[in-house]
């Protein structure tokens, strides 16, 4: 097939390579608003050219947007307006109830489909780009309904061809349960990042002192914020609701602390292990390959 991405960065480049690996896409169309994106993607063999937005995407058989969330909001209709009747469009946005809102009423509407790739790194641009980082991942196609039943086929197929889970959810659903196990550490991590930095002046410090407990918890506060200042925002309800509960958490553990209440510490510390179960069931299903 005939693939076009637009926006060149981690997502979108590593979905061409994956899709160009396993002999689905057979010519990858770029574009992106930053020309040295476009460049070095065709540079590193992850697009065959670059076009404009109209011209990259008017012939092809799948367009997927890959650009930050408010740009998608701006992107996908004309993107919508400039395709043929037979052109799939998919997005890869982390939110989904503002996207699927701007493009409701498009006389297109049932060429696209709503979906998020549960997967990434926290890097970003042409060069963020990786084979095989949706192995073994989920993806969520969010309002199928919405959607031609063989556009929806095409996106599940494309998924499965490279290692990925597929499930289905409503897109207020989808943005109230990323919110938790996404989008919310995301916020942690930031905040724990700018916390050490404020403290800790001397940065040679953090260096020496930040073992890999440190590291593993601020590693999301490396992510940009071009990608996560609008994901924040189009996400704000159910984000918020999150924020809030995990702060009472936090002032509770905190009491607990300054009490001195190593009875309840103790108790509470050893509920909170059974993240465990979950987190060894998730790898286990992914070893498993669902
Ligand atoms: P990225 O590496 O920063 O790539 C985005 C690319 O889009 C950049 O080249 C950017 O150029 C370009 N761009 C920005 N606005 C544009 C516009 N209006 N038209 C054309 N190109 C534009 O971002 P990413 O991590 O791949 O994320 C892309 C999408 O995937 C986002 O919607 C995000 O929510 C979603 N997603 C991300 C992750 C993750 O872990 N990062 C995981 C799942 C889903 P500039 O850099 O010059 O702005």
């Amino acid at each position: 097939m005939k693939l076009t991405v637009v926006g060149l960065g981690l997502i979108g480049g590593s979905l061409a390579k994956d899709l160009r690996s396993k002999g689905i896409a057979k010519y990858v169309i770029g574009a992106d608003k930053n020309i040295d994106h476009c460049k070095k993607a065709q540079e590193l063999g992850t697009i065959d050219e670059y076009l404009p937005l109209e011209e990259a995407v008017k012939d092809a058989d799948l367009v997927i947007v890959s650009v930050p969330v408010n740009a998608t909001l701006a992107v996908l209709p004309k993107v919508l307006d400039a395709i043929s009747e037979k052109t799939v469009v998919m997005d890869v946005g982390s939110t989904k109830s503002e996207i699927c809102k701007v493009v409701e009423n498009h006389p297109k509407r049932r060429n696209y489909v709503a979906n998020h790739p549960i997967a990434g790194t926290e890097n970003s641009g042409p060069t963020a780009a990786i084979d095989g980082l949706f192995d073994k991942k989920t993806t969520i196609i969010c309002e199928e309904e919405r959607s031609d039943p063989k556009a929806v086929l095409l996106i599940r197929v494309i998924h499965e061809a490279i290692g990925m889970h597929v499930i289905h959810m409503g897109a207020e659903e989808h943005d109230r349960h990323i919110a938790y196990v996404s989008h919310l550490s995301h916020v942690i991590s930031y905040v724990l990042g700018k916390t050490v930095l404020e403290i800790e002046k001397d940065e040679t410090n953090i260096f020496e002192l930040a073992g890999s407990g440190f590291a593993s918890t601020a590693r999301l506060a490396k992510s940009s914020p071009e990608m996560w200042t609008p994901i924040f925002l189009q996400n704000k309800k159910s984000l918020l609701k999150s924020v809030d509960e995990y702060l009472k958490n936090l002032q509770d553990f905190r009491d607990l602390i300054a009490n001195n209440d190593a009875d309840s510490l103790f108790k509470e510390i050893g509920k909170i292990n059974d993240i465990r179960r979950v987190l060894e069931g998730l790898e286990l299903k992914r070893a498993k390959g669902h």
